[in-house]
């Protein structure tokens, strides 16, 4: 159904027929639905984490909170990020915003690069660009998890 996964198949058989080790990871898969806002996603949903044994967690932020997106009146939609609770490893990034096109791209470099909640909590985005609402939530989803692992050791 998608051009950039037949590309990468296409890749992997090539490979494959010389000797290589290379193989597609659909958990990895990444697509852009042109309406508007636009719709997008790289990685798993919660769900999808879920059902793969990852014990995951989400976090959302919507657009109106972001600065550039204030400035362009471009404030409908949201951006979400999976995170395996444990590794902090980001598993999947989800947008319903303007330019997702574009902001997809760093999802797909975050998940594929196996990047976790910290690295991207620490990265300096510029302002104002809608790419600060990345590391937004990396720090929102790092806090959380940090009082809920507080809370668990005052129970204990
Ligand atoms: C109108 C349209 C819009 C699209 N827009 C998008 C988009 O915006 N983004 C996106 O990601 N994807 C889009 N797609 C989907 C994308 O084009 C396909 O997912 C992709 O081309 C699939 O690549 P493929 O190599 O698997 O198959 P194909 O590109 O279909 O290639 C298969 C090839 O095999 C050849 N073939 C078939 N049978 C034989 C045979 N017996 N012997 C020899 N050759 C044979 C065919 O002639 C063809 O050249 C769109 C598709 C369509 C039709």
């Amino acid at each position: 159904m998608l051009a950039h996964t037949a590309g990468q198949q296409g890749r992997v058989a090539a490979h494959t027929i010389c000797g290589e080790d290379m193989k597609y990871d659909e958990s990895k898969d990444s697509g852009v639905i042109f309406t508007r806002p636009e719709a997008a996603f790289v990685g798993l949903s919660l769900d999808q984490a879920k059902a793969k044994g990852i014990d995951a967690v989400e976090v959302k932020a919507p657009m109106s909170i972001d600065a550039k997106a204030m400035i362009t009146n471009e404030t409908h939609g949201m951006i979400k990020i999976v995170a395996d609770k444990n590794t902090h490893r980001i598993v999947g990034v989800h947008y319903l915003a303007d330019h997702a096109d574009t902001l997809i791209g760093e999802g797909v470099m975050m998940v594929a690069g196996e990047m976790t909640l910290e690295q991207v909590a620490q990265a300096i985005h510029p302002h104002p660009t809608q790419t600060e609402l990345f590391g937004e939530l990396a720090r929102r989803l790092l806090s959380r998890l940090r009082r809920s692992a507080k809370k668990k050791t005052k129970v204990a």
